[in-house]
């Protein structure tokens, strides 16, 4: 799409700092980055968001990820790492091609995790009826 920031950036109209690439998939440096090594890995082709995702790319991405992983986490020296794909502007979505956070993880860095609160057994059955229509 020619007004997408990530199809400028897979043609080179935009530059970005590759980390990798192969025929489908894109890896680069997010301009914004959480921690460093922060990255984003993208298909070439434009898809909105995971919802969007062809199956037949779908083993390839996760391979790719990994390879990424490897990549990354050793040279950056983190301790571990966090996907995410935030899906629709809710969830904090702001480039609507999809794309999978890699963001390192350190033992002492300040970004904790997702808040959690405690739910009782009659909500979490309320919860799973309501998804599945029970
Ligand atoms: P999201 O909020 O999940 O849509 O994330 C979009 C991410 O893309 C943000 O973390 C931005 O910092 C990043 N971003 C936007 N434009 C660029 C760019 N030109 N190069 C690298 N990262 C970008």
């Amino acid at each position: 799409m020619d007004d997408c920031v990530f199809c400028r950036i897979v043609k080179g109209e935009i530059p970005c700092q590759k980390i990798g690439e192969n025929k489908e998939f894109l890896c680069f440096l997010d301009i914004k980055p959480v921690n460093e090594g922060h990255a984003l890995i993208i298909p070439k082709r434009h898809f909105a968001d995971v919802m969007e995702f062809p199956e037949e790319l779908d083993r390839g991405y996760f391979a790719f990820v990994q390879e990424m992983a490897r990549r990354i986490i050793p040279a950056v020296g983190a301790d571990g790492f966090n996907l995410g794909m935030n899906t629709g502007a809710a969830a904090g979505q702001v480039v609507f091609h999809q794309h999978t956070h890699l963001i390192p993880r350190f033992k002492d860095d300040d970004l904790g995790s997702w808040k959690h609160r405690d739910a009782t057994p009659e909500e979490l059955v309320r919860t799973r009826k309501k998804i599945l229509g029970e």
